[in-house]
């Protein structure tokens, strides 16, 4: 079937990518599914910061590639062999596929599936296929890669039935999407790798969608939250998600705030050495974010002994999506997780080069793509 979809051209264009222009928003070929794959409609897509982390060339991905991880969508036809899920339903598309069977598949989370990281690094489905094709001016049909398994950009996708989780229908599409990867990422930082006691203080170093999104799982779980980021706006958001208190990082530091479990979700050195100092003694500090692969961190090797510390790497906050998802959703429905005040803005698909730029500028929470 003929889609429309935002495809990345090229990883080397220079910011503003508003003047650059990386992607082609146009129309694809999207063949239809395979044994144990779905063709899912998509409702709504968040910008992540992972997708712009291969437009700006720091996650090395195959290209061009149809982007897009964070979607949420109605089923509208099953491959042979799926039987649990049907036409019809509402899936939260997650960018992490599992097998279920692999070594990293049975560490519980803590390790992604290894047949799943090796399709998305390929810019495969799961299965080992490509379903996007585009015909170029001479009239030969050429591959276009899947993002992580989803590629969300679009109006539809085909996806491998272990990249969905079902979801009931009163989970709107737009909440439904961000359970996919800023909560499946940030609130699994807190519940799977922090793991903070009952009422215990947590701190959130980065607060973009994935640090906003442990932050309110934190104090939905009844945390005492403090929030830190060097921007000022996102310290009043902060507070009025329920933080008891928000600094900026210098700030922290002079108030010699501490707390067991410390989440840097910012994904910069600067910021995992922040996380670090907030810690306390014995306690544990989670880094979710994703620096650039040279990135370095100055690490003082003797507080970590004399201070009892841990530090933990949380790759996509440790997630078992069908296992934490049904878990998120119990939460939003209780009312104690407000997702809905992390999409910061709509944009339409055609704009999706302006997103990245505003993005990268440290801007918004969750832009939200609309079809
Ligand atoms: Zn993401
Ligand atoms: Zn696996």
């Amino acid at each position: 079937m003929q889609i429309v979809g935002a495809v990345l051209e090229r990883t080397d264009a220079p910011a503003p990518f508003a003047a650059s222009r990386p992607f082609t928003v146009g129309a694809l070929e999207l063949d239809p599914p395979s044994a144990g794959e779905l063709l899912v409609r998509i409702e709504a897509a968040g910008v992540c910061h992972s997708d712009l982390s291969v437009v700006d060339g720091n996650r090395v991905r195959p290209t061009p590639m149809l982007l897009g991880h964070e979607a949420a969508g109605i089923v509208e036809q099953v491959g042979d062999g799926v039987t649990d899920v049907a036409p019809g339903d509402r899936v939260v598309m997650t960018f992490l596929p599992r097998c279920g069977s692999c070594a990293g598949c049975r560490t519980d989370g803590r390790l992604p599936c290894e047949v799943g990281t090796a399709a998305n690094n390929a810019g495969t489905l799961v299965g080992g296929g490509i379903r996007l094709h585009r015909t170029d001016a001479a009239g030969v049909a050429r591959a276009v890669h899947h993002h992580l398994g989803v590629s969300a950009f679009a109006s539809h996708a085909v996806v491998s039935r272990t990249s969905v989780v079902p979801v009931a229908e009163d989970v709107p599409a737009e909440i439904a999407a961000l359970l996919g990867c800023a909560v499946l990422t940030g609130g699994g930082a807190v519940i799977n790798a922090g793991r903070p006691d009952p009422g215990a203080r947590v701190i959130v170093v980065g607060l973009g969608g994935v640090g906003m999104a442990a932050l309110l799982v934190a104090v939905a779980l009844g945390h005492e939250v403090i929030g830190v980021d060097a921007v000022p706006a996102k310290l009043d958001l902060a507070t009025e998600l329920g933080a008891a208190d928000a600094f900026g990082p210098a700030e922290a530091a002079e108030r010699g705030i501490r707390a067991p479990v410390v989440i840097e979700a910012a994904g910069s050195a600067r910021a995992f050495e922040t996380a670090l100092d907030l810690t306390a003694p014995g306690g544990t500090t989670v880094t979710v974010g994703l620096p650039a692969p040279d990135a370095r961190a100055s690490v003082s090797p003797l507080r970590l002994t004399a201070e009892a510390r841990t530090v933990v790497g949380s790759y996509l906050g440790s997630a078992v999506p069908s296992r934490d998802i049904p878990r998120y959703v119990e939460l939003w429905r209780s009312g104690r997780l407000p997702l809905e005040r992390l999409v910061s803005s709509r944009i339409p698909l055609g704009r999706i080069d302006e997103a990245m730029d505003r993005l990268a500028g440290g801007g918004g929470l969750r832009q939200r793509i609309t079809f």
